[in-house]
């Protein structure tokens, strides 16, 4: 679909899905989901990961240069997903927080300027992780990075419970990251974890007392 048919609306699409495969000697090899999002003429690209190669035959594929990134989403500070961002030395850089020009951290509000895109603070994996909620063809997707992530090979339940029981060894604060699931779950159709296939979600946590 040409951006031109669409109004008011991001085009939104995974450029490549997130993994973690455990090494026989130790060690891992991981790389998050990385997001293209298309918007009021920006495109805004989410965790560019750590893997150079997919990421660089992604964009290929699609005709696009990493110089035509207008900006890049890092959702928290895990090099796993921000170690590409050498790849796009001319794009503008933010967090969940500030934008970053050169030494200047500078605050902005709920949405990606210029866009409709709505961050929103999910802390629990690490204290300054933020997701991304996306309206895309009457859908809410949510950019979650590590909000939800397992190993390749596990077999994740994507109901409400499942999700809330979701494993996370590596959360700072494993009720924070409870609360954050629930917030975010109540608004998402279509959900993109940091590191996992993408999934449907349709069991909204309505139920879920606080
Ligand atoms: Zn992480």
């Amino acid at each position: 679909m040409e951006s031109s048919e669409v109004d008011q609306m991001a085009l939104i699409s995974v450029l490549a899905e997130g993994y973690v495969v455990t090494l026989a000697g130790g060690g891992f090899r991981a790389s998050p989901s990385t997001v293209l999002m298309e918007d009021s003429g920006r495109r805004v690209l989410a965790d560019p990961g750590a893997d150079g190669r997919s990421l660089s035959s992604a964009l290929f594929k699609r005709g696009l240069s990493p110089s035509e990134i207008d900006l890049v989403f890092i959702t928290h500070a895990h090099l796993d997903h921000l170690l590409n961002l050498r790849l796009f030395p001319d794009a503008e850089v933010c967090d969940g927080s500030f934008f970053y020009r050169g030494d200047e951290e500078i605050p902005y509000g709920r949405f990606l300027p210029d866009t409709e895109i709505e961050v929103l603070s999910t802390p629990g994996h690490t204290p300054e992780h933020s997701s991304l909620l996306v309206p895309s063809e009457g859908e809410t997707w949510l950019v979650a990075g590590d909000l939800f992530w397992w190993r390749d090979g596990a077999v994740p339940r994507t109901d409400i419970s499942g999700l809330l029981a979701l494993e996370d060894e590596l959360a700072t604060d494993p009720e924070a990251l409870r609360m954050s699931r629930i917030e975010a779950l109540r608004r998402a159709d279509v959900v993109v974890p940091g590191h996992g296939r993408p999934f449907r979600f349709e069991d909204r946590p309505l139920m879920v007392t606080f």
